[in-house]
């Protein structure tokens, strides 16, 4: 499959989208979700161009998906979530209803998320 340029993500990246900016590195942009499912809901995306998480953790070198996993940490840092709690998730996929194709991370916390 090749990667959809014409993806909100991507998008947001040019700058032709606006975002509501949390975090942003030469390597990552967090930003908060337009539909938060909590009261802290933020998505965490490489620039890089990948579909999705099998096909980030594929075709990047090591250090650059461990950086990325790293960084995602310390976002849930920064958003105050160590003590409380938080879910992170990555939807790949048809069966996981993934509505955007550029791989990204979603952080929830600030209330019970319940089971999953
Ligand atoms: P997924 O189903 O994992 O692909 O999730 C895509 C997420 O992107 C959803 O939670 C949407 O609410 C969110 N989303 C879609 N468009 C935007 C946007 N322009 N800014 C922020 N979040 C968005």
């Amino acid at each position: 499959m090749k990667y959809d340029e014409s993806n909100i993500f991507n998008k947001i990246l040019k700058g032709e989208i606006p975002c509501d900016k949390v975090y942003e590195d030469e390597e990552v942009l967090c930003f908060k979700d337009i539909n938060p499912k909590a009261p802290v809901h933020v998505l965490v995306i490489p620039k890089s161009k990948h579909i999705s998480f099998v096909d980030f953790i594929n075709n990047s070198n090591k250090d650059i998906v461990a950086s990325f996993f790293q960084k995602v940490g310390r976002i849930a840092k920064k958003l105050n979530l160590i003590e409380s709690g938080y879910r992170i998730i990555t939807n790949h996929g048809l069966d996981a209803n993934q509505e955007v194709p550029h791989f990204h991370i979603h952080i929830l916390g600030k209330k019970k998320l319940g089971d999953l």
